[in-house]
């Protein structure tokens, strides 16, 4: 069968958030006078910052701790290591970075022209996101990529996340598609690539961060214009 749908992830695959959030943090960290107060500097605060923030988010992945656990701890952990044991600079931190990073809305390099070259193939074009529903919307239309999408499903929504075979089947029912007959595109190892396979859809792994991973049959690329070399 051909493909005629395709899901897309939306956070590093289109919407650059590894960009955006870094952008936001250093935003608020120069606010405060940080560097100016316990001297640190930005960028290994940020170095620090990514690496808690992703494990936590591994963490809910895996069904370990919830997203409320998360908001707590990626900013507070982060002071922590450098000796910083504030809560409430913390909070205002966590706050402040969900209100102010869709203020930033740069999308991954090539987003624009494949969404572009996919919708002049007429494919119908989809958002499977691991995010919060409103943020979510909000980032597709601030950054104004909304137009290109026909549903949008949020695991807020579903109340499941990828990897689960239920936000796929829930996805795909409300495109009014089938499996044989859609493809999903995405950055995340575990949640995309394995979520997808899992449920019998097929896969686009964006390896985005060049982790060079092998699997027979795989359809990988490293930059989003090489869709165009399976689509
Ligand atoms: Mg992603």
């Amino acid at each position: 069968m051909k493909i005629q749908h395709i899901f897309f992830d939306l956070d590093n695959t289109l919407w650059d958030h590894r960009r955006n959030a870094y952008l936001t943090i250093k935003d608020l960290f120069e606010k405060e006078e940080i560097t100016l107060k316990y001297n640190i500097g930005f960028e290994e605060f940020h170095s620090v910052y990514h690496r808690i923030n992703e494990k936590l988010w591994e963490d809910i992945r895996d069904g370990i701790i919830d997203k409320e656990y998360l908001r707590k701890h990626r900013f507070y952990d982060t002071f922590r290591y450098f000796n910083v044991d504030d809560q409430q600079l913390s909070m205002y931190f966590e706050e402040h970075f969900l209100d102010k990073i869709l203020n930033y809305n740069e999308l991954v390099e090539g987003a624009t022209s494949i969404l572009d070259y996919l919708k002049t193939k007429n494919y119908t074009l989809h958002i499977i996101s691991n995010g919060f529903k409103e943020v979510t919307e909000r980032k597709c239309i601030l950054s104004g990529i909304d137009k290109y999408f026909q549903t949008i499903t949020s695991a807020d929504t579903v109340g499941v996340r990828k990897p689960r075979p239920e936000i796929f089947e829930y996805s795909l029912k409300l495109a009014g598609t089938i499996k044989q007959e859609s493809i999903l595109i995405g950055d995340d190892w575990i949640a995309d690539v394995l979520g997808a396979q899992n449920f019998g859809m097929d896969v686009i792994f964006f390896d985005v961060l060049k982790e060079n991973r092998q699997k027979e049959g795989l359809k990988v690329i490293q930059h989003l214009l090489q869709i165009k070399e399976y689509l």
